[in-house]
């Protein structure tokens, strides 16, 4: 598989210090690692610790990938000590420091390649580190994106900063058609990222306005997706930009248990022995799988509903609270309830962590409950686990309407509005328990729309376990990359023969 020529590439990879970004950035490493070259992920010291198990089952399997910490100044900026990812930033305020820390990685980054055997041959970062191209034209190597949204995302918003077709609406609820697409979709204007990323504050529009600028100076831009999930998107994207490459599910390229285990969290050894257990002893397809990603921040009374209408749907659950959503609220309201008591052999809560793909893999998991982050969403479809959409913001609700009704394996709970993610307490009630238990017990029954919806969930899971396999699209998408950068420095090197005869 590996050409004596890709023996000698060295590709950085950079993630924004996040679940979504570093859990999809390590996988991709492991899959450039296959084709014999070397991969560095450069991380903070914390996250170096947390992801360090990845890396370790990978050099088992004999592939060159190594994580390389870089000083993370949280403390110069005035974020708490110990703050190197955003799952654990509790303010807006903080949002903004985190971002200005990670921009003062710059220097050590320059620093550190400088040093680094082989010379890297390339830069691929997530899109908000725009400060890695500066990196990447000092070194005259390329820099490629690595986009962890759909192309179904990117060229929805691509259309909507084109026409700007939602200015013309005033409130958060009009609605319109978005244009120039083959399906009818539908969008608010609170729906809209623009919308949803208004709602937390004028600063993080113009991140975003940036991040969008540096695209066009980036030499590619590889997508978390593969082509047959999304064919006309991925043309129309390919129309906008130059150089895109959809290289996923990356999730996909874990096959043993403990690879599935290992991401960027410790659940505890008890959480996945009892979980699997537990998962062994229900029956096919009847469990209901409830998180809500690494950032989301609910209410204490929306937490309620959701607990209520997954009691009150009679199927069992497994119902992950994330350590920020478990407040003394949320906590006494189960004390009180008797909640775990009352649900004992049909409901689970884990606390914390859950091994996702672990659990969305397993034969008993027959739903998803889902915020719709993409990489949720991608692990859904590559288990052919059919959703249950509760998108909180940002893209969320793009791919929310790219579940329900593109791919249509999924029905939604029905959150029209996008909350604020920095004050949840505010939100109140997205959706009831009535409206949670409706959802769950339709794409759940024998009903002929539940049967159509698993049946087209199950063809778009073997779909896509074929993309990374040898000869797939994405395996193939790979390949052109890694040929994209060999081509690119061997013209270095010939510029670089031609001035040396001209001298
Ligand atoms: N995840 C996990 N266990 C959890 C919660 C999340 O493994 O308890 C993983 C999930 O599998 C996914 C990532 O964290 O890979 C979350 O990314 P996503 O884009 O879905 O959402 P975000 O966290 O950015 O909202």
């Amino acid at each position: 598989m590996a050409s004596s020529l890709s023996k000698q590439l060295h590709f950085l990879l950079i993630p924004l210090m996040s679940q979504s970004h570093i859990i999809p950035l390590t996988y991709f490493a492991k899959l450039l690692a296959l084709h014999g070259l070397t991969v560095s992920i450069i991380t903070t010291p914390l996250n170096a610790q947390r992801y360090k198990s990845i890396v370790t089952h990978a050099l088992i399997s004999n592939l060159k990938i190594q994580l390389i910490p870089l000083h993370f100044p949280s403390q110069e900026v005035g974020l708490p000590q110990g703050c190197e990812n955003l799952d654990t930033l509790t303010s807006l305020e903080l949002f903004k420091d985190f971002f200005l820390a990670s921009e003062m990685m710059q220097e050590p980054l320059e620093k550190l390649i400088q040093g680094l055997k082989p010379k890297p041959s390339c830069i691929i970062s997530t899109s908000p580190l725009i400060w890695t191209q500066e990196v990447a034209n000092k070194f005259k190597i390329p820099r490629y994106i690595f986009q962890t949204v759909s192309c179904f995302t990117l060229y929805c918003s691509h259309i909507l900063n084109l026409t700007k077709i939602q200015d013309n609406f005033v409130l958060d609820s009009d609605s319109f058609v978005i244009p120039n697409v083959p399906h009818k979709i539908e969008f608010t204007k609170g729906q809209t990222l623009n919308g949803t990323i208004k709602k937390q504050s004028q600063d993080m529009q113009s991140i975003i306005d940036k991040i969008n600028q540096s695209q066009d100076l980036a030499r590619g831009i590889l997508i978390n997706t593969f082509e047959e999930l999304e064919p006309w998107y991925v043309d129309a994207y390919k129309k906008v930009l130059n150089k895109v490459f959809c290289v996923g599910p990356v999730s996909l390229c874990n096959k043993e248990m403990v690879e599935m285990v290992d991401r960027g969290n410790k659940a505890s050894i008890d959480v996945h022995s009892n979980c699997l257990n537990w998962l062994d002893s229900m029956k096919p397809k009847s469990v209901i799988y409830a998180c809500f990603g690494s950032l989301s921040r609910i209410s204490s009374l929306q937490m309620k509903e959701i607990g209520l209408g997954l009691v009150s749907s009679n199927f069992p659950f497994i119902w992950i609270i994330r350590e920020l959503n478990f407040t003394l609220e949320v906590e006494k309201w189960l004390r009180d309830e008797n909640f775990e008591e009352k649900v004992k052999g049909r409901g689970m809560i884990i606390r914390g962590w859950a091994p996702q793909v672990l659990i969305l893999s397993h034969p008993s998991v027959g739903g998803f409950l889902t915020h719709c982050g993409w990489n949720s969403t991608l692990e859904g479809i590559s288990c052919g686990v059919p959703m249950i959409t509760f998108p909180l913001f940002a893209e969320q609700f793009y791919n929310e309407k790219f579940i329900v009704n593109i791919l249509k394996i999924g029905i939604r709970v029905g959150v029209e509005v996008s909350i604020n993610s920095w004050n949840e307490e505010k939100n109140g009630v997205l959706v009831n328990m009535y409206q949670v238990k409706k959802v769950i017990d339709q794409p759940m029954d024998k009903g002929l729309e539940g049967e159509e919806i698993r049946k087209r969930a199950k063809e778009l899971a073997h779909m896509s376990k074929k993309t990374i396999q040898e000869e797939g699209s994405s395996y193939l998408n790979i390949k052109l990359l890694i040929e994209d950068v060999m081509q690119l420095l061997k013209d270095k090197e010939g510029e670089a023969n031609n001035v040396a005869k001209t001298m």
